[in-house]
């Protein structure tokens, strides 16, 4: 496996491999991979004939007070992970070279598909996101990118841009990972003290729990919004940022659950870490 750290080799090597009639990947990463990029890396190399995974941890997606500089950094693992999961480029460029300019050039989506959910308490949050997704495209050129279901509204809002832009790269979005107890695996659960780890398992419990109301024929919303909420707020170590549901694609409000799928988002902060967590009800067809 090779570790890249400059803009103009990855171009190359991506180049050269599609002139030899190779299919590339794309795993776009903030680093400290866990088994949920396992997966997506997995996939990506069970699929294509050359798998790039970037580590960037991209300070233009975090807010003046979030958590960019705690951000757990460890690229020698992250190389072996990566490489065990099928990885043939581990791409980490410094932040510098892929910012070369003080005034960047942002790519936004606009609209109600990213000023909601995680839209309002981290405004700037998807143009960082955006913009580097953009980059990265530009610089791999992948045929085919592999995103988490996880972060469910960063795929709407790529979907969104990638065809608004016309480009050529796939998207795949893989299912969610969760650990045995069900705590969807995050790079920022080692933020969490062991009550508040405990305290977090809240978030599948109640989206479990959304699920069986709805299978019972639940179609209100509301009513499906308020009992996840409900469940969280007693959670004593627990403070809801959002419990929302919106249908997909395109993250539109919804009354009563008609749309073939609804997306049931949260975000909850346990002490002073914010965990985000997703279901999808599906109507069936
Ligand atoms: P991050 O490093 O947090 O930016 O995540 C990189 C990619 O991994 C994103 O597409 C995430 O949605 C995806 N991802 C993160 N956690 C999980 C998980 N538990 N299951 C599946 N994919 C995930």
């Amino acid at each position: 496996m090779i570790l890249c750290t400059d803009i103009k080799q990855l171009q190359r090597l991506s180049a050269t491999a599609r002139q030899a009639g190779k299919s590339v990947a794309l795993v776009p990463t903030m680093g400290a991979l866990h088994e949920g990029h396992v997966s997506l890396i997995h996939a990506a190399h069970t699929e294509n004939d050359l798998t790039i995974v970037s580590v960037f941890v991209n300070p233009t997606q975090f807010g003046p007070h979030e958590d960019y500089e705690k951000y757990p950094r460890n690229l020698a693992k992250d190389c072996k992970t990566a490489e065990a999961a099928g990885a043939d480029i581990v791409f980490a460029p410094p932040a510098d070279k892929l910012y070369p300019h003080k005034d960047p050039v942002w790519v936004e989506v606009t609209g109600s598909i990213s000023k909601v959910l995680c839209g309002r308490t981290r405004p700037i949050h998807f143009r960082g996101v955006a913009t580097i997704i953009t980059k990265l495209f530009h610089i791999a050129a992948p045929d085919n990118a592999y995103f988490g279901q996880k972060d469910a509204q960063q795929t709407e809002v790529l979907k969104r841009m990638v065809d608004d832009l016309f480009f050529p790269v796939r998207l795949h979005i893989m299912p969610i990972i969760r650990e045995a107890d069900g705590l969807a695996k995050s790079s920022r659960n080692i933020y969490l003290n062991p009550a508040e780890r405990k305290a977090a398992l809240v978030l599948y419990k109640s989206l479990k729990q959304a699920q069986k109301l709805f299978l019972q024929g639940e179609k209100n919303s509301d009513v499906i919004s308020t009992a996840v909420r409900s469940m969280i707020a007693a959670e004593p170590l627990s403070t809801i940022d959002y419990v929302e549901m919106y249908t997909l694609p395109g993250l539109i409000t919804v009354g009563k659950i008609l749309d073939k799928r609804t997306l049931l988002a949260v975000a909850v902060k346990f002490g002073a870490t914010r965990l985000i967590d997703n279901t999808i009800l599906e109507v069936d067809a």
